[in-house]
């Protein structure tokens, strides 16, 4: 009998075909809710479940005994009890690699839309209130030559700050659990302690990934440590941010500008101050939004599940289970 995989995150009708010629599907891409008795039916017999963006809780897996893997269409595993999936011997599956690069673009339009803001003249043009030349009023702020203070110097980190070494002219510090001197020799780029860091860069840009230990790393202390003409980007996880540390800060210029595709609560709040404040530029989780790069992550999971699934090695696995599923 066929394994059973439920999907609970759109993907493509090709990729879902090509899943449905070894496996039984359960196609919920547009599920509203995880109690959906249909859905916990499904998840019952489940072996595989893809998805991504909802928090997996230990409840939910209870609902599911017959589950061997766990292919998120992410790189982020935040979402995932990861030690209660390992305890029980399932394997979680992300997609790193294939988003780096587009992540690292979003990442990069962040830093340069914040310096030159680029969507608050781009409204005043909008609103038809272009009426002269504009001063400096409304200048912005150099990006090439500046310092790039990466807050995480991952894949992602890498790819962003080898943009700003290589095409922007920018000196590079980071901070990282783990010393990078590839990239040291690479990009010149210079390891600090976060406070330090925080201190000396024009564009301080948090790659991290969210768990216990970089949950609110940046609160108001730190925020209080950088200048008043630096900006801060956000790729990597709202909570990673105290976001309203971060909104009274703007509020006084305590720092310039930050630049967000990620927040504490998504999709945002409507009574959110962050989409109307001028020295804001929110976007709606859109790091790796592309249709190559979305296709490519669709890609990835389905081939992680179906290795699982098979007995095999998965391409990224992400947790080490202690005993291959029955
Ligand atoms: P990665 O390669 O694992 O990079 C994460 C880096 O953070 C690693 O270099 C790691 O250090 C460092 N790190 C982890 N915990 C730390 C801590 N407590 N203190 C200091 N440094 C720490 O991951 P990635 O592929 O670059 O992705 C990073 C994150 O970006 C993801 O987890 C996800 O949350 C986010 N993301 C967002 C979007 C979006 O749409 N906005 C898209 C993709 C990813 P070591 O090298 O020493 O391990």
């Amino acid at each position: 009998m066929n394994k059973r995989i439920v999907v609970y995150r759109p993907l493509p009708e090709a990729l879902l075909d090509e899943l449905k010629r070894d496996f039984h599907v359960d196609d919920f891409g547009h599920l509203e809710n995880f109690e959906d008795p249909v859905f916990r039916a499904a998840l019952a017999e489940a072996h595989g479940l893809i998805g991504a963006g909802r928090p997996i809780t230990a409840e939910l897996l209870d609902a599911a005994p017959r589950l061997e893997a766990i292919s998120s269409v992410s790189v982020g595993v935040d979402a995932y009890p990861v030690e209660e999936l390992t305890r029980r011997g399932i394997q979680l599956c992300h997609t790193p690699d294939v988003l780096t690069e587009t992540t690292a673009d979003t990442g990069f339009l962040l830093i340069m839309a914040t310096a030159r803001r680029a969507v608050e003249l781009a409204d005043v043009v909008r609103r038809g209130d272009w009426q002269a030349s504009i001063g400096g009023a409304h200048y912005g702020s150099d990006v090439h030559g500046k310092t790039l203070g990466m807050v995480g110097m991952g894949r992602i980190g890498a790819a962003i700050a080898r943009r700003g070494a290589l095409g922007f002219g920018m000196r590079i510090l980071y901070s990282n659990a783990s010393p990078k001197p590839a990239l040291e020799d690479e990009l010149g780029a210079r390891r600090r302690e976060l406070d330090e860091l925080l201190a000396e860069a024009d564009f301080v840009c948090v790659t991290v990934p969210l768990s216990a230990e970089t949950e609110r790393l940046i609160g108001e202390r730190e925020l209080g440590l950088m200048r008043d003409s630096a900006i801060l980007v956000n790729i990597a996880r709202g909570k990673v941010v105290d976001e309203a540390a971060l909104i009274e800060a703007l509020k006084a210029g305590r720092i310039r500008a930050a630049g967000l595709d990620v927040f504490e609560r998504e999709p945002l709040p409507a009574d959110s101050p962050l989409p109307h404040m001028a020295n804001v530029v929110a976007l709606p989780h859109i790091g790796s939004a592309t249709h190559e790069t979305r296709y490519a992550m669709a890609r990835r999971a389905v081939d992680n599940i179906r290795l699982v699934l098979a007995g095999k090695r998965p391409l990224s696995p992400f947790n080490a289970p202690a005993r291959t599923p029955a």
